[in-house]
């Protein structure tokens, strides 16, 4: 583990990380005194940093696994961008005290919410987006005046070793910083008593993660994944659809937490789907014929570990009657797996019960509307529902019905690119959202105030001794 104060102590890892949150938690009681400008600063900052090292960034991605730069500068540096250029304009008026209106029963009063920092935070991240899911909530952090320590994931070590600098060269460690390592370490830093944990990953370490700060009583969000379907209907724009759901699925490889997972198509078009959805794939990423695997345009599985499980998931999928109908060619050395659609896996294989976090695109035929929404909801909530359809009867229908995360008509993954729209998951996908406002909220405690004028109350009437006039109220 590598704290970015000093040289890490030789002493235990557990004492070192609890130094680091007294030295935060000393440091928060000064940063709740600060005004907007001063967190607006540290933003300002945050952002200038970002611009300046635009070509590290890229390389570090690269490095981790062989991100395009393209894709760098619209998923991780464009994407952290909206987002605190969004709370820098926004910050003033969101740190305002929200007047509440008055009910006729406390006349006289005047009500408000003000906004306070939670004090210190956790910020632990995943790998799949390892700089933007760092410095998105980072941005909320700073935005509410807190002081936080970032766990980034141990499977990206370059960005972490980069957003550790970046925090190094931008802020006091007392406000805020960066520890390295793995699940130790978060566990580790889990057993501190902090005031709010922002956890991005899978579900299964966000019910350990929910587990430790109930020990503390610490607020939660978790922004988790699940199963992401698309379903396009017979009124769909089909080249359209393919588009926009073949870019969802092959950005980053398919190592999307918002990735459709799988295609739920109505029958009488889904052979027309799948011969365009195949025609983007040429187009995107094999345009001069030489194969998926020389496009510069198309990253690598982030390693061993998650390849070969992509791959199992492929293999036992085809061993339980699975067709694959385009793509399947798959390279250990280089952890490349190609885009693949596939039809006829069971409901009760392992592709269509786990979350498949690679590019593999299971086709499902549906009859009836009702039949796809049935599909769906004998899952857990999705953190995303993509739906593909002309008829604003079907849009409707289909929002009513399943219940999800966030949701795209006529799109993929975009949803979370609007820093208005609150991001997030729902049951098993996710507690709490974030983004904008709604991430600002995330980490602040909302204070309720009530200000009554001296002398006056409205409930005089009900103070002791309990005579009949008072009981009849
Ligand atoms: P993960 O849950 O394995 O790891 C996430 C973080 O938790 C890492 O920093 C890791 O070091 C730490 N961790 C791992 N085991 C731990 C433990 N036992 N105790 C404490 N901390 C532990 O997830 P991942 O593989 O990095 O990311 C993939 C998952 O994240 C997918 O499920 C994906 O859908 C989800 N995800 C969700 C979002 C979102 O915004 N909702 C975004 C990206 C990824």
């Amino acid at each position: 583990m590598e704290l970015h104060t000093a040289p890490a102590p030789a002493a235990a890892a557990s004492d070192s990380v609890e130094l680091l949150f007294q030295r935060q938690r000393a440091r928060a009681e000064a940063l709740r005194r600060e005004g907007w400008e001063s967190r607006a600063a540290r933003l300002r900052k945050l952002s200038r940093w970002i611009d300046d090292n635009r070509a590290a960034i890229q390389q570090a991605l690269y490095a981790d696994f062989r991100k395009p730069a393209a894709e760098t500068d619209v998923s991780e540096i464009w994407s952290s961008q909206v987002e605190i250029k969004h709370t820098l304009r926004n910050l003033k008026q969101w740190t305002q005290p929200r007047p509440v209106g008055t009910p006729i029963s406390l006349m006289g009063t005047r009500n408000w919410v003000q906004y306070e920092p939670k004090g210190v935070c956790l910020i632990i991240a995943p790998w799949n987006y390892p700089f933007y899911l760092a410095i998105d909530p980072l941005a909320s952090a700073l935005a509410a005046g807190n002081a936080c320590i970032i766990k980034p994931s141990e499977i990206t070590p370059t960005v972490a070793a980069l957003l550790a600098r970046m925090c190094r060269e931008l802020f006091d460690p007392a406000e805020v910083t960066v520890v390295e390592g793995d699940k130790d370490v978060a566990t580790a830093l889990l057993k501190l008593p902090f005031n709010h944990i922002f956890f991005t990953g899978s579900p299964q370490v966000g019910k350990i993660v929910m587990r430790a700060a109930a020990e503390h009583l610490a607020s939660v969000t978790l922004e988790l994944g699940g199963k992401s379907p698309v379903i396009v209907d017979d009124t769909a724009d089909l080249r359209d659809a393919a588009e926009k759901i073949m870019w969802g699925k092959g950005i980053n490889a398919g190592q999307t937490c918002v990735a459709p997972d799988y295609v739920l198509v109505q029958e009488s078009v889904k052979e027309k789907l799948v011969e365009e959805m195949k025609d983007v794939v040429r187009r995107f990423y094999d345009p001069e014929g030489e194969g998926v695997a020389a496009s510069k345009s198309y990253a690598r599985i982030v390693n061993q570990h998650h390849f070969q499980r992509i791959a199992s998931l492929l293999e036992d999928a085809q061993a339980q009657g699975a067709n694959i109908l385009s793509g399947g060619m798959v390279d250990a050395g280089q952890r490349f797996i190609e885009p693949t659609l596939l039809e006829g896996a069971p409901a009760e294989s392992r592709i269509m019960q786990e979350e498949i976090f690679g590019p593999l695109l299971p086709i499902i035929p549906f009859r009836t509307l009702m039949e796809a929404t049935d599909v769906v909801n004998s899952r857990l909530q999705p953190l995303a529902l993509y739906v593909f359809s002309q008829s604003a009867e079907h849009q409707r229908y289909l929002l009513q019905n399943i219940p999800a995360g966030g949701s795209c008509v006529n799109e993929t993954i975009l949803h979370l690119a609007h820093p208005d729209l609150p991001f997030g998951g729902f049951g098993n996908s996710g507690l709490g959202k974030a983004h904008g406002f709604a991430g600002f909220v995330g980490f602040s405690n909302e204070k309720s105030v009530l200000k009554q004028r001296v002398g006056r109350t409205g409930i005089k009437t009900m103070y002791p001794p309990y005579t009949p006039k008072v009981r009849k109220m």
